[in-house]
């Protein structure tokens, strides 16, 4: 009898609101961008890589729930050509952002914590290393820092992605071009004399901004701790594209990665407005990129997550609000979308692994058949 009772409480317990986080359906009109038809034998020249760490099909869900309500289109809903990636990595069902990374830059998989080494320690060429040698330019920008596991996996080779010290010593050595996020309490900056080093986001906002060497920028000591005085996603993304772009006709192609690190970040914590407003920041960098695609005509954009993170459900509707429940404060094994536009993009509508992601692009760009060329733009 007493064990009945305690069930029935359990059972009341259970289905209250109460293990359940309230957010308000929001009701924004949707900004509908001028999204072009590519036919199926154009071919790319750039590629740009965006990565919502973490943001699985659920943070995409709620973000357009409360956004703008269930039939809102946020900026990556627009992207005309959506397919499915497997994000697990070698020898785990679950994987951590620095194998997932390295299987999009390497297009093979490895061990957790591994960045662009396979199990067994052996060096993998990334894509930015690959394609220097084709004449392409490359840039990374990640709101984390720029030795963190996502970025980091695109030009170092190390067996922990937590020796960050000598991530960054990689990249001063690297090819890649363009490095803009957080980070700077790893970089010794008297080594880094051959690159223009910015600090202040003054620097990124000023148009007539011109360098001809590697430019790296670091605006806070670690992650880029959201403020006025720090850049955005946003901003960032722009600035290595306004860079990117601008000689390219001296150069095969531009190759940019840019990612929204702290969607996980807030996913492990479980704390879903920090969340939104980590995915508002990569949307507005998705939809200025589905814009310059639209004018490049040049450009492939691709958009896919190394994995999810939180577990999270969208549980029920009450009135006029959301009723959402985390499931865990680690990353998931649920497949995360892929989202795609621009010359190529009919290229990503199946369902993909995500070394698969790696060497659509090779095939793309006919990586087989460019000249080898060196570009000399940003040395
Ligand atoms: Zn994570």
């Amino acid at each position: 009898m007493k064990n009945t009772y305690l069930l029935i409480l359990i059972f009341l317990f259970g289905c209250s609101n109460s293990e359940f986080e309230t957010l308000p359906i929001g009701s924004s009109e949707t900004d509908y961008l001028n999204i072009i038809d590519f036919s199926e034998n154009q071919t790319p020249k750039n590629i740009v890589l965006v990565v919502g760490d973490g943001t699985g099909i659920n943070q995409i869900t709620l973000s357009r729930i409360v956004k703008g309500g269930p039939d809102h289109k946020l900026a990556i809903d627009q992207l005309p050509i959506n397919g499915t990636s497997l994000t697990h990595p070698y020898g785990n069902l679950i994987t951590d952002s620095a194998a997932a990374a390295t299987a999009w830059a390497t297009g093979k998989k490895t061990k957790n914590k591994y960045l662009s080494i396979d199990h067994e320690k052996n060096i993998l060429k990334t894509l930015p290393e690959m394609l220097y040698e084709k004449g392409y330019i490359s840039g990374i920008v990640a709101t984390s820092s720029i030795t963190h596991a996502t970025p980091a996996a695109f030009f170092a080779h190390i067996d922990s992605r937590y020796k960050e010290k000598e991530i960054a010593n990689q990249f001063l050595n690297s090819p890649i071009n363009i490095g803009l996020g957080g980070g700077l309490e790893f970089f010794d900056i008297e080594k880094a004399s051959k690159s223009h080093v910015l600090l202040d986001r003054k620097e990124l906002l000023d148009l007539d901004f011109r360098s001809d060497k590697k430019i790296l920028g670091l605006f806070d000591k670690d992650g880029i701790v959201r403020s006025e005085e720090k850049p955005t996603q946003r901003q960032m993304t722009a600035f290595a594209l306004q860079h990117l772009s601008k000689n390219i006709d001296a150069c095969t192609g531009f190759f940019l990665m840019t990612e929204g690190s702290q969607i996980d970040w807030a996913a492990h914590d479980n704390d879903a407005k920090k969340m939104l407003i980590e995915f508002d920041d990569f949307d507005n960098t998705v939809k200025d990129l589905i814009n310059f695609v639209t004018n490049d005509k040049n450009t492939l954009l691709i958009i896919t997550a190394d994995h999810e993170t939180g577990g999270l459900q969208i549980m029920k509707q009450n009135n006029k609000n959301v009723l959402i429940k985390w499931g865990t404060g680690s990353h998931t094994g649920t497949p995360v979308g892929v989202y795609a536009y621009g010359p190529g993009a009919h290229k990503f509508s199946d369902l993909m692994d995500n070394t698969d992601i790696h060497y659509k692009i090779l095939d793309l760009i006919s990586y087989d058949n460019l000249n080898e060329s060196i570009c000399e733009l940003y040395q």
